[in-house]
């Protein structure tokens, strides 16, 4: 036998038995950016590498270790997205959507990184994302935060995440406080981690959010960020506090919150768990108002902010908080056995679904005893089953079996069995 090619390492199946759940969590996510009227956008998976070299910053895990870059053909170097941002800032700078006007946008779909595959780590991720365009006030950081709450509370989830805090100030004010943090923690390099010290070169900032304990008991005493902030940024930061406090949305500020990209400034906030261990962090973003520029469009404000989708999910099935009614994707099973049932039974499904078009009808296909049929109907998580053997054919006529409720079991005439199915059952 031929050797069986497998997937590759970090990049997974979703399989049949999971749709359900993806299906239950996009369209939560969906309802909730249609009531807030964020508008679709979709960008291809597939960009120039200049776009993420230049917006997500050369000296970041990501651009160092973690894209899937590739030559084209033609020579020309592509890469495998790793994040939304960049795609999305270049699809609406090259069809002129952000000029003169605001956006709010979402998009889904999978993103690529080369890392260590582990729980709630993939090389190949989904990630929800939303972005808005041309906002400067901290009106539209509060909107997009307070829109993750209420997906919080649509997936009862709102006790089991909290929300980490931070601004970053202006990129003027993030400069001189880089400064200062270089400064003091070059006179100290020698206790810094490796990571840290080979960071305090290239992105300095990132040293703040270390895991080491030596470095990190080295910041206690370090400058802090928010003693370098201006005036603007402040008052920035104290609206948006005024917005979450006013709706009641509580918050931990963090100033070691400094994120992974570049090209954050004044808000950043993370959505984090204790429920999936070192992976905790299911909903990243902040404001970046000077990428749309950097890219070559014009100076515009920008808030947005990225949900990782497989740790949402694994979050709602550790949880236990999925809704039963969204794993069971049949109503009826209809079981055809004998002479000219088939037939009768592709007819009545039609019939059914042309009376009542919410309901899930399967037509057991590929013959077999009710026996075996009866046990596909019970595995299939249907409600009810429908019978057509011999005597329901010759008597037109149909056998309704209620496999999970106190309805029993009654033969009814086929034109009746729609209604007395939505009577008695649903
Ligand atoms: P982490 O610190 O966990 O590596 P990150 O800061 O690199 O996260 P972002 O670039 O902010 O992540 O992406 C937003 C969200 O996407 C994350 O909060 C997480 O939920 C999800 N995510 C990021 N990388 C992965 C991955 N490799 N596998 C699964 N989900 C991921
Ligand atoms: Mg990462």
């Amino acid at each position: 036998m031929a050797k069986k090619i497998q997937a590759i390492r970090g990049m997974n199946d979703i399989l049949p038995e999971q749709s359900p759940v993806w299906q239950y969590l996009e369209g939560t996510v969906k309802e909730l950016l249609a009531s807030y009227g964020y508008d679709e956008i979709r960008m291809p998976i597939v960009e120039q590498t200049a776009l993420f070299k230049r917006s997500i910053g050369e000296v970041t895990d990501i651009v160092e270790k973690e894209m899937y870059t590739f030559d084209d053909r033609n020579g020309d170097s592509l890469t495998l997205r790793p994040e939304g941002t960049a795609s999305c800032v270049r699809a609406c700078e090259e069809h002129g959507l952000l000029y003169n006007q605001t956006q709010r946008l979402w998009y889904t779909g999978p993103m690529f990184r080369h890392e260590r595959p582990q729980k709630g780590r993939y090389r190949q991720f989904y990630q929800i994302g939303v972005e808005t365009f041309g906002m400067p006030t901290a009106d539209i950081d509060a909107e997009v935060i307070l829109m993750t709450a209420r997906l919080w509370k649509m997936l009862g989830l709102t006790d089991q995440v909290t929300l980490q805090l931070n601004t970053l100030g202006s990129n003027e004010a993030r400069a001189q406080y880089r400064d200062a943090l270089v400064e003091f923690l070059g006179a100290r390099k020698d206790q810094l981690d490796e990571d840290s010290q080979r960071r305090l070169d290239t992105n300095p900032l990132r040293v703040l959010d270390s895991k080491d304990p030596a470095t990190q008991a080295l910041l206690a005493d370090a400058p802090q960020l928010h003693e370098y902030l201006d005036d603007e940024s402040r008052e920035h930061f104290d609206l948006l506090r005024s917005i979450l406090d006013a709706a009641g949305v509580q918050y931990e500020i963090n100033q070691r919150l400094v994120r992974g990209l570049d090209y954050y400034c004044k808000t950043v906030f993370e959505w984090v768990t204790d429920k999936l261990g070192a992976q905790g962090t299911v909903c990243a973003g902040g404001r970046y108002d000077g990428l749309v520029e950097q890219l070559g469009g014009k100076p515009t404000p920008a808030v947005g902010f990225a949900m990782g989708v497989e740790r949402l999910i694994l979050l709602l099935e550790t949880l236990e908080l999925i809704p039963q009614e969204v794993l069971n994707t049949l109503d009826v099973y209809i079981c055809p056995v004998g002479e000219g049932s088939a037939r009768a039974a592709l007819l009545l499904a039609d019939q059914l679904r042309d009376e009542h078009s919410w309901l899930r009808v399967q037509t057991h296909c590929g013959g077999g005893s009710f026996k075996s049929q009866m046990k596909k109907a019970d595995k299939s998580g249907a409600r009810i089953a429908l019978l057509l053997g011999e005597d329901e054919i010759n008597n037109g006529t149909v056998t309704i079996k209620d496999l999970r409720g106190e309805a029993g079991q009654e033969t009814v005439a086929v034109s009746d069995a729609g209604d007395w199915i939505a009577r008695e059952i649903f």
